[in-house]
């Protein structure tokens, strides 16, 4: 089962992505956690992307097309996997199945795309804490953790990413109007695309990507 999860930053894919790829044990791919940990640890990748990243823009394509192509090829499940956050750009989609004819390996067999309005966007982002140690992450009114600022699953501190600020939020959406939204007509005409309402809580959005998820793959 090889799955992309599309939409808009807050759109909820990490979240869902994290608990999918645990219950069906697939690989979780997530360009943008691989970035964070890169730009934490400084090295070159990191050194390059950061400058991108704290404005809210899109990391060049061919830094972030290095990263898949090495998670791919690292193995992980053979069960597949879930790439959230990734591609973001025509050119991303296209360089992700030239690699995956290259190596042999089966594509992309289903697009999820999480459709959330803009308020819903704001609101998420602003509210989201995400653990320094694990990444794992949270929203102080829909999703809080056992106690204020620790993460529940490593004790951790949870802190606001700089690029869920609201300018940066608006240049994200902005980013992703511009060079992502184009993704949903491309997958659409592949015949890959399948819409969740992604504005519910986390539980009902689960709920739906079960459901369609089970039609298709049992
Ligand atoms: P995310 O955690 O997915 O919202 O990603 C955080 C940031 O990482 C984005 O705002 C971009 O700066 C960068 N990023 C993550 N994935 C990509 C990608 N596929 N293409 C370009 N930039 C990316």
């Amino acid at each position: 089962m090889n799955l992309v999860f599309l939409g808009p930053p807050g759109a909820g894919k990490g979240t869902q992505a994290v608990e999918i790829a645990r219950a069906r044990g697939l690989t979780h791919i997530s360009t943008g956690e691989i970035l964070r940990a890169a730009i934490r640890d400084g090295t070159p990748t990191g050194l390059k992307a950061k400058q991108y990243v704290d404005k809210g823009e899109l990391v060049p394509d061919g830094v972030v097309v290095d990263i898949v192509s090495e998670a791919l090829a690292g193995g992980g499940s053979s069960t597949g996997w879930i790439l959230d956050g990734f591609p973001r750009t025509l050119a991303q989609a296209k360089a992700l199945e030239s690699k995956t004819s290259e190596t042999g390996v089966k594509g992309v067999e289903m697009v999820l795309y999480f459709a959330v309005p803009d308020e819903a966007v704001i609101k998420r982002l602003s509210g989201r804490r995400m653990c320094r140690a694990c990444g794992a992450s949270y929203h102080v009114d829909f999703m809080p953790p056992a106690n204020d600022g620790v993460c529940d699953r490593c004790g951790g501190e949870l802190y606001l990413r700089d690029d869920d600020k609201p300018q940066t939020v608006r240049n994200r959406l902005a980013a992703y109007r511009e060079a992502t939204e184009p993704l949903v007509d491309y997958y659409i005409e592949k015949g890959l695309l399948v819409e969740v309402k992604g504005d519910g809580g986390p539980e009902t959005v689960r709920a739906a990507v079960e459901d369609i998820l089970g039609e298709r793959f049992c």
